[in-house]
């Protein structure tokens, strides 16, 4: 990678906090996400789980993983990611983004599972500094958006931006019987929101006025991730590419986007032995689709 080189950056649905442990056709796609990007110089996490009434970078050198949910196995509560924190980049963050404000967190929060659940499969050595940003709980679609553009500098400063959300996000319409499907309604949203992000990422705000939207997007803070990648977009003047798509228990879809110059991902999995190998060089009478 030289030196004028762009970062890639990337919004991933992480859905369901058991996919730290699980490999699945989401998780298998993440993982070969962090296989493909250059190594980054620090992570840039902006989780759907820190949502404030503020806009913070965490800036400690070592930042606690926080556990930030109930009701899951012990495993969950035991995982570990102990990646160090980047207190240069903390300050280089507040730096870039002015006159925006972002204030430096030094002791309330952590990594949240927002983060380490999708970085557990992109960076599993948990060995690249990792930084968090907060979602402002008060401001607008516009704010969001905004600061996502101020944030693109960073990409040439070998920061790789990862946005941890999910477009559709809806826990009281979750249905853990639907497995990996969506309902009518969350598919035609979050196809509404690939045709933007695909074409003119710069229209994302707008789609708060979708017919599928206050049943989709409840509330803001697993959608306004994705918010910062449009900016980013915006500010590339690129469009983003869907790299892994799909319901999860009716009520989450768990598509990822990409922006920058890399191959897309694959979702296959890994089978006992090798790999599984790609459908299409496979002969139609060896398949089971
Ligand atoms: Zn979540």
């Amino acid at each position: 990678m030289t030196t004028a080189a762009r970062m890639p950056a990337a919004f991933i649905g992480h859905g369901s906090p058991m996919n730290t442990l699980e490999l699945n056709r989401f998780t298998a796609a993440w993982r070969d996400l962090g296989a493909k990007l250059p190594r980054p110089r620090a992570v840039l996490s902006i989780s759907a789980h820190w949502f404030i009434q503020s806009t913070a970078v965490t800036a400690m050198a070592r930042p606690r993983v926080i556990h930030d949910f109930y009701g899951f196995p012990r495993e969950l509560f035991e995982y570990d990611y102990p990646a160090p924190g980047a207190p240069d980049v903390a300050q280089e963050i507040v730096d870039v983004v002015k006159p925006a404000w972002v204030g430096l967190e030094h002791d309330s929060w952590g990594l949240d599972h927002g983060t380490w659940s999708v970085l557990a499969h992109v960076f599993p050595d948990a060995s690249v500094p990792v930084l968090q940003l907060s979602l402002h709980s008060g401001a607008p679609f516009d704010y969001h958006f905004d600061l996502g553009r101020r944030l693109a500098p960073l990409r040439e400063r070998g920061i790789f931006i990862v946005a941890s959300g999910n477009v559709v996000h809806n826990l009281r319409r979750m249905n853990p019987a639907l497995g990996d499907t969506a309902y009518d309604w969350g598919e035609r949203f979050d196809a509404e929101v690939k045709s933007i992000m695909t074409s003119d990422p710069g229209r994302l705000p707008a789609v708060a006025s979708h017919r599928d939207y206050a049943l989709s997007v409840p509330t803001p803070e697993h959608f306004l991730p994705l918010v910062y990648l449009a900016g980013l977009c915006d500010a590339a003047g690129e469009r983003a590419r869907a790299f892994v798509e799909g319901g999860s228990m009716g009520s989450i879809t768990m598509t990822g986007y990409l922006l920058g110059d890399i191959a897309v991902p694959r979702s296959r999995l890994q089978a006992s032995g090798g790999e599984v190998p790609d459908p299409a060089s496979v002969p139609p009478e060896q398949t089971n689709l």
